[in-house]
């Protein structure tokens, strides 16, 4: 039995690396908006927040501008999709031409690298006065897992470092792919599951949810390793592609798919998979429930 694990919000939950990252975005947007600008921002980025989460199916993460995740599927999406709505309103809107020009002032690439780059310092404060956040409900998990003989590959787009610091913390015994060990997590960071294939548009259905499936990454992992049950909190990221693959290919026919449904996971994508793809099983409780789906 294999088990194929995202990271962060299936170990972890990340509202306090998520509060920090949209607090370092929204100051770095006040401070480098122009002056004649500055007072009306904060106002500006509220607003434009707010109707990120509006429409969560236009707005999102989207690296080179399509959308690979939705606006509301994690705390860390709507600040990746406000950047997103800055990027789309620059042409019409002076507040979003201007905050988006002071972006790239300061060097970044894109701004989807300055939302790299204020993430990768929120974890960094928070990791520095918390320390690093696996559950211990989700280590617990974990353990009983692998003492079950249950083979583990945690596959995250947080980088190898901090899934080796933050398990290391844990006390869970892991090594780092490819590198493998009985009994201990094998750790593929860095995975780009958020990747978008630039040559290939593969949009799945499923009611009302029109989620790309093109993840180029992803999909060379997933068949490498083969799993035989796959475990995230994020639909789009996490579970479209193995759920795509389970409905085209005999041989992911049998692959279980755990959603882990968090207060953040949104109702109309819950009501939306009830519907239309009965094959994802949403799950309350965290690890411990995919534990108990698959060593009964
Ligand atoms: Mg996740």
């Amino acid at each position: 039995m294999k088990l194929l694990s995202d990271f962060d919000g299936v170990w972890t939950h990340p509202r306090e690396e998520s509060r920090v990252q949209g607090e370092i975005v929204d100051a770095l947007l006040i401070e480098w908006a122009p002056a004649h600008l500055r007072d009306g921002v904060a106002l500006w980025v509220a607003d434009a927040r707010r109707a990120v989460l509006a429409e969560p199916d236009r707005y999102g993460w989207a690296p080179g501008g399509r959308l690979s995740a939705f606006a509301d599927e994690d705390p860390f999406a709507e600040h990746s999709a406000l950047l997103h709505y800055i990027h789309l309103h620059a042409g019409e809107d002076p507040v979003a031409a201007a905050l988006h020009d002071a972006v790239l002032a300061p060097g970044h690439d894109s701004l989807e690298a300055f939302g790299g780059a204020a993430h990768a310092e929120a974890v960094a404060r928070v990791e520095g006065s918390r320390g690093p956040g696996v559950l211990p409900s989700a280590a617990a998990s974990g353990r009983r897992m692998l003492d079950a003989g249950v083979e583990i590959v945690v596959v995250s787009n947080s980088g190898r470092e901090k899934l080796d610091r933050w398990f290391a913390h844990a006390g869970l015994p892991h090594v780092v792919h490819p590198a493998s060990e009985p009994g201990a997590l094998r750790l593929r960071g860095g995975a780009r599951k958020f990747v978008l294939d630039p040559g290939r548009v593969a949009i799945e259905r499923f009611g009302e949810l029109a989620v790309e499936t093109a993840r180029p990454f992803y999909e060379s992992i997933l068949r490498e390793e083969a799993p035989d049950a796959v475990v995230g909190d994020v639909f789009s990221l996490d579970l479209a592609l193995p759920l795509f693959l389970r409905r085209t290919e005999p041989a992911w026919r049998h692959v279980r798919l755990f959603w882990l449904l968090h207060d953040y996971s949104p109702a109309r994508i819950r009501e939306q998979l009830a519907r239309h793809a009965p094959e994802v099983e949403p799950l309350p409780d965290g690890l411990a429930g995919v534990a108990s789906a698959l060593l009964g």
